[in-house]
């Protein structure tokens, strides 16, 4: 595995209250492969890549567990090694990375700014040329090189934000809802090209998004995240088509198909739970049309039901494995 969560929790604390928003997660992704992470609003999903990257103030959260990257613990790394890590073999985009660029400076000049952190001797030229190598993988013309940030279109942006981030050839790529802003044609011209880059990159991916359709055409395993704690896991294959999980169901439901019969959307019934006093058994039960008493008290274990596919719920017995 190239990356590996065993058993990992964030709890931050609010006044006298503390709030779960990770809560026992395990997963592991392999080199090469890609992983959707998938939920509503809340669900925990950021929290786990904040935490897993040094970015959650330990003042204010306990982090426990395992978050283990070709075999090191990213949560028992001194901050100067952690960030000797980041963006070169970790590599992170945000919803608004863009936004981080300077309006005031050339696209070219902010490049050389950001190489020179871990290679501080690069020429001119040198970065000049790595810029544009990339460019072209991701359709952005030479001419971006001499822009203002204001001159660049939100898809020019976010593709310049998918550069930068690339700049190291990192072994990891986390996309924190990084193309949840653009029009949906855009969208999927990025997601093409990041596709192809991985070809050629041997790049792992990592994508958060409350989007499925995001997520079914661009990575081969989801993990579906239920107020801080995995519902169910395996390849978009067992997920989308042999779902187990109601919550799932539930997901699939909300999203419009273009193709088959007319189907009204049904949504999920209710909201999070309040995860400073979640439930005691199973926490999507209150939602769940399926909940019994069992259900109510006993929370679920997450379990291996085919090769490579987990959940957690009652439905389904609770035998075998119960690391995804
Ligand atoms: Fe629904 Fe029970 Fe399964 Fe939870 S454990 S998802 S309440 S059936």
């Amino acid at each position: 595995m190239l990356l590996e969560l065993q058993d990992f929790c964030v709890t931050y604390h609010t006044g006298k209250k503390k709030l779960k928003a990770v809560d026992h997660v395990s997963f592991g992704i392999e080199r090469g492969d890609t992983l959707g992470i998938i939920g509503e609003s809340g669900s925990g999903k950021s929290t786990i890549v904040m935490a897993m990257l040094h970015q959650i103030d330990k003042r204010f959260a306990d982090i426990s567990g395992k978050a283990m990257f070709d075999g090191q613990d990213l949560l028992s790394l001194p901050k100067d090694e952690f960030n000797r890590l980041l963006w070169k073999r970790i590599a992170i985009v945000f919803q608004k990375s863009m936004n981080s660029l300077s309006p005031v400076h050339r696209i070219g000049t902010q490049f050389e700014d950001i190489y020179r952190v871990h290679q501080p001797h690069a020429s001119k030229q040198e970065i000049k040329a790595r810029a544009l190598e990339l460019f072209e993988l991701v359709n952005l013309p030479e001419r971006v090189y001499s822009l203002y940030p204001h001159e660049l279109s939100g898809g020019m942006m976010q593709r310049l934000s998918i550069v930068l981030s690339l700049m190291f050839n990192p072994d990891l790529l986390i996309m924190d809802e990084a193309t949840t802003a653009l029009d949906v044609v855009t969208q999927g011209q990025i997601l093409n090209e990041i596709m192809k880059l991985e070809e050629g990159m041997n790049l792992t991916r990592v994508m958060i998004t409350h989007d499925l359709s995001v997520v079914t055409s661009s990575c081969r395993k989801i993990m579906v995240l239920y107020a801080g704690q995995m519902m169910e896991f395996g390849t978009v294959e067992q997920v989308i088509n042999e779902h187990l999980h109601p919550y799932t169901e539930g997901l699939i439901r909300s999203f419009p198909s273009l193709y088959g019969e007319k189907q009204a959307l049904r949504g999920i019934p209710g909201t999070l739970p309040d995860l400073t006093d979640p439930p005691k058994g199973c926490v999507f039960a209150p939602r769940c049309p399926h909940a019994t008493d069992k259900c109510r008290n006993v929370r679920p274990c997450v379990t291996e039901h085919a090769a490579g596919h987990f959940a957690a719920c009652h439905l389904y017995g609770e035998e075998a494995n119960t690391n995804a």
